[in-house]
């Protein structure tokens, strides 16, 4: 074997022990994910991040988890990454602020290249509307989109298009959130969402009829609930949290 081939072999065997390396505190196990066959070199591109409009309030910019709690309301357990990022550990966390209006709600994320685990264990984690909604987090890349795959509503609805990037490339959603509406107590008009994912519309003015997706926080469904995020086990990561109001 000439020295060049065996450079390249050494290449390789990093480039996979990175790819399956076990999350360390601060420490992006994303590795290379050159080996990756891209349909599109833009799906390799992070998509561009949206900083927070006039009047939005910023719940995560990369410094710090203050506005967070554990969803237990322990200290929350995710680890800031390089002052921009955070990333899953610890159980989910979620908002100390509850919300009962109509949001936008904007998260940028990236799931770990984790190429030999499959289905609901490659990047797993979610954002929760009111706690109680879910918006799918997972490496989904390529797949024909089920109802639990990256941007599904969790067994809910399926995303009209895959519009998913590669994994370790940063993602958006810009969730739009009516919540449901009670009147005495009973409901008379059920949660509604409508989904960006990287621009793309995922979905659109769907009506959610299930007040508690699985593993969401339950409780009233007429009363505020949290933005949470999800520990699915897996070290996905966030940055660039907001929401806006838009009563
Ligand atoms: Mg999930």
């Amino acid at each position: 074997m000439s020295p060049r081939s065996l450079r390249l072999v050494g290449l390789g065997l990093v480039a996979s022990t990175l790819a399956g390396m076990a999350p360390e505190d601060g420490a992006a196990p994303y590795g290379s994910i050159a080996g990756l066959t891209l349909a599109s070199p833009e799906h390799g591109v992070d998509t561009p991040s949206t900083p927070p409009p006039a009047g939005a309030i910023v719940l995560f910019d990369g410094k710090d988890l203050d506005a967070w709690v554990g969803r237990d309301g322990k200290p929350p357990g995710f680890t800031l990454v390089d002052g921009k990022a955070a990333q899953v550990k610890g159980g989910d966390i979620r908002t100390k602020e509850t919300f009962n209006v109509p949001v936008r709600l904007h998260v940028e994320f990236r799931t770990p290249y984790m190429p030999e685990a499959k289905g609901q264990g490659r990047g797993n984690s979610g954002v929760y509307l009111q706690g109680r909604y879910e918006v799918q987090v997972l490496d989904s890349y390529g797949l024909k989109s089920q109802d639990n795959d990256c941007g599904g509503i969790y067994k809910v609805a399926v995303p009209l298009v895959n519009a998913c990037k590669a994994p370790t490339v940063w993602q958006a959603y810009d969730i739009d959130f009516t919540p449901p509406r009670f009147e005495a107590k009973t409901k008379v008009e059920p949660a509604r969402i409508s989904v960006r994912q990287n621009g793309q519309v995922i979905h659109k003015d769907v009506k959610i009829e299930l007040d508690n997706t699985v593993s969401g926080m339950g409780g009233d469904p007429s009363t505020p609930g949290p933005i949470m995020l999800q520990d699915h086990g897996n070290p996905v990561q966030y940055r660039n949290i907001w929401i806006l109001k838009t009563p």
